[in-house]
């Protein structure tokens, strides 16, 4: 699975805290982030993550591009409910893209502990199938 993770600032240590518990997991996809978020998760876990620009720099549409060309599985997005961020609009189009794409997406920790216990037990292997269908078009 192709999983991107991004987390406002106040999320981050939850961030980091979620990729530390389920490294395992984790290591066993291919994982991308928005900058920060990616290098606060490869400092804390060494996992390897395709890091885009910082967010509010457009790491949230470099996502969405990702997403548009049927290259995502799942986006975790811890986001801060409590404050607006500057680069509002990327977010609400990236959430949006998921819509647009079926793609599964948290935006907050229970989801998100509920997605990752579901790829663990095949939930998303519908992704999986829709490649191989895709790659033999
Ligand atoms: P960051 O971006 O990981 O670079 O902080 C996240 C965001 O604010 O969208």
């Amino acid at each position: 699975m192709r999983i991107a993770l991004v987390a406002h600032d106040a999320k981050k240590e939850d961030m980091v805290n979620f990729a530390i518990a389920y490294k395992a997991l984790f290591s066993d996809h291919e994982l991308y982030a928005t900058g920060t978020t990616g290098m606060r998760i490869m400092e804390a876990t060494n996992l390897t993550i395709h890091r885009f620009q910082s967010g509010p720099f457009g790491g949230d549409q470099q996502i969405g591009a990702l997403i548009a060309e049927n290259h995502l599985d799942l986006l975790i997005f811890l986001r801060d409910p409590m404050l607006a961020q500057p680069h509002e609009p990327d977010i609400t189009a990236l959430l949006r893209l998921c819509d647009v794409h079926n793609i599964a997406v948290a935006t907050n920790m229970a989801s998100a502990e509920s997605l990752l216990r579901g790829i663990w037990r095949g939930d998303l292997d519908w992704r999986n199938s829709l490649d191989e269908a895709q790659h033999s078009e």
